[in-house]
């Protein structure tokens, strides 16, 4: 990794590119700025918030970034993958520990942008990246796949997901 201060260069702009692909990929948008009940990355930083509005369109926030999380998170991204598909849960009010299946929804999606990542690491990034999500087929050569959330909602279809690798 390039460390601090590096001169403004190609690798400035290419960093530039990736922040902004990023922000857009992600949903992002810039939190109103003096607003009294701003949000908080989990980092910490209360200024410069980026929000992401929940997938259902009710306008609440899924989760916070601030700007130096954003770039780090950018930096990091593998690969953005799309939501193709959902299939509703046959049940949701059924625990899916006594019926399997049940309560959980499944998403078919495909890689989108960057890399295709292998069978292993597409496993982590979605465990790493959405919250209880479980991949359960998955096809390395052409990125396409389905993942089920256990005892949640997918993200609609369209959705957009950035998969960002460790950091
Ligand atoms: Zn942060």
């Amino acid at each position: 990794m390039a460390a601090h201060g590096t001169k403004p260069g190609r690798k400035e702009s290419e960093r530039g590119r990736y922040v902004a692909q990023y922000i857009q990929g992600a949903g992002l948008r810039l939190d109103i700025p003096g607003k009294e009940d701003g949000f908080a990355c989990k980092c910490g930083q209360k200024h410069g918030i980026y929000i992401r509005p929940t997938y259902d369109g009710s306008g609440h926030v899924q989760y916070c970034l601030c700007q130096k999380c954003v770039v780090k998170n950018a930096l990091a991204t593998k690969s953005y993958i799309t939501v193709t598909n959902v299939n509703a849960a046959a049940d949701p009010d059924l625990p899916s520990h006594l019926f399997p299946g049940s309560g959980s929804d499944g998403a078919a999606f495909k890689v989108t942008s960057g890399e295709i990542p292998n069978r292993e690491l597409m496993y982590d990034l979605l465990y790493d990246n959405i919250v209880d999500c479980n991949l359960n087929q998955y096809d390395e050569n052409a990125g396409v796949g389905y993942f089920t959330i256990i005892d949640g909602d997918a993200p609609p279809s369209g959705t957009v997901i950035p998969l960002v690798g460790k950091i």
